[in-house]
């Protein structure tokens, strides 16, 4: 039912509106790994939303939290007054965050939560003394979002080249690398040496004048880019040698997407900081978080006059009561389901074989996956300038399955709770929607 006379005030974010509007798609209802149209179709939800609905739409326990708090305990400012949900949340979460990062900054979005955590590596730089290591590394084709600081360290051109000058950064190169890599399953094999760019760029700037690091363990929004083994921990083991941050965002890549609570503890490194959102609350209310490991906080603590504020810096809805009450219900669902480490078992075999059995489609020219998430690419279409993905992905929804495009790569980032049947749906759907394509 319709309370609108057109779609024009809404200006929708990363859509071609005019193209949206003149075709337009809208989602009605949802449960469990489904959308349904408001025209009554039922459409497979193969991205999880926006990469952030882990555990699948419509979880009255989760409704139900975010209702009860908010008639108990709405809002309270977090700026010098506390609630007990926000210190109950906070401690539940480093639980699952490997040692030393034990503190949470509670932000709304992953946006807020990457420019938190760069903001907190200058300020913990400036407390020891260092003010002089202001500079950030990101990676080519990297998405932390959209404020300016993630747009900076962000590796994705369209996303940067509109908004004018950026903070002082570099990029390191990314691990892309089809002539090696194609068809991989799981980590790569080859390019663990686009880790030791690394030390080229610290040579170039000066370990002095390098506050950070920020890198997503698996690329999300730039195509699924799975690095080549040993890639994180050479990262690591270059930033402790000269005395630089690293701060992995696990927007993505957190909250059991690839089989563990975080790629860092799936991976075994631990960085300095860890940026979170979306599957932190099973995405269905805003939250951001950035854990911190004691030294950064510690060393900002006692380099701040006593009595004072430490950090100067916050959200109106840093730890929204709200929030963290969905969040506690996520992390509920989550255990209750076993969903943070399911994708590691059965289901996220059946995944990497499912996906690789599209490898026999002619134009695929690779096929990428770890845990419950991966990416089928494309080769450019003959005779054409524009990328594939963006015609797929709305024919793919005419074919009743709701998937991810950037260039001529479509993603895919289902509920963990998806079953084998559905996984099948989705690779039927691409291959009838690459054979009415191509
Ligand atoms: N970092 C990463 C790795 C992301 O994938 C995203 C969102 N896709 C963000 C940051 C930004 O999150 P938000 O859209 O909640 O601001």
């Amino acid at each position: 039912m319709k309370n609108y006379k057109s779609l024009d005030a809404f200006w929708m974010p990363f859509t071609p509106n005019r193209a949206f509007k003149a075709n337009p798609r809208i989602v009605s209802r949802t449960e469990g790994v489904f959308c349904y149209t408001d025209d009554g179709r039922q459409i497979l939800d193969a991205t999880a939303g926006l990469w952030c609905v882990n555990a699948g739409h419509g979880r009255k326990q989760i409704a139900e939290a975010i209702g009860k708090q908010a008639l108990e305990l709405d809002y309270t400012s977090p700026f010098n007054f506390g609630h007990d949900i926000g210190f109950e949340f906070a401690e539940r979460l480093i639980q699952y965050t490997p040692d030393p990062l034990n503190k949470v900054f509670f932000a709304n979005s992953g946006s807020e939560a990457v420019e938190s955590a760069l903001k907190i590596a200058l300020a913990y730089q400036n407390a020891r003394g260092k003010a002089n290591k202001f500079k950030l590394i990101g990676r080519e084709m990297a998405y932390h979002g959209v404020n300016f600081g993630g747009i900076s360290v962000g590796g994705l051109t369209p996303n940067r080249k509109a908004f004018g000058p950026l903070l002082p950064v570099d990029h390191l190169p990314h691990t892309l690398d089809l002539e090696n890599n194609a068809f991989s399953k799981g980590l790569t094999e080859h390019g663990l040496d686009r880790a030791d760019a690394l030390e080229e760029l610290i040579k170039f700037h000066d370990a002095s004048s390098i506050a950070a690091v920020i890198v997503e363990p698996i690329s999300g929004a730039g195509g699924v880019i799975i690095p080549p083994k040993g890639y994180l921990q050479r990262l690591r083991e270059i930033c402790t040698k000269h005395d630089i941050l690293l701060i992995f965002d696990e927007v993505i890549t957190g909250w059991g997407r690839l089989g563990a609570p975080f790629a860092a503890v799936e991976f075994d490194v631990v960085p300095d900081m860890i940026v979170s959102a979306k599957g932190i609350t099973n995405g269905i209310v805003p939250l951001g978080a950035v854990f911190v490991a004691d030294h950064i906080h510690d060393t900002i603590m006692e380099n701040s006059p006593e009595g004072g504020v430490e950090l100067y810096h916050g959200y109106t809805y840093s730890a929204s009561p709200v929030a963290c009450a969905a969040g506690m219900a996520a992390l509920d669902v989550y255990e209750e389901e076993g969903l943070l480490t399911r994708a590691s078992g059965e289901i996220g075999k059946y995944w990497e074989e499912a996906l690789h059995s599209l490898k026999d489609i002619e134009q695929v020219v690779d096929i990428r996956n770890y845990g419950l998430i991966g990416a089928v690419q494309f080769a450019q279409p003959e005779g054409s300038s524009a990328p594939i993905g963006g015609a797929f992905q709305v024919k793919c929804y005419e074919n009743g399955v709701m998937i991810r495009a950037m260039g001529n790569i479509i993603a895919f980032s289902p509920p963990l709770t998806i079953e084998p049947e559905q996984i099948d749906q989705l690779v039927a759907a691409i291959r009838k929607t690459a054979s009415e394509l191509f």
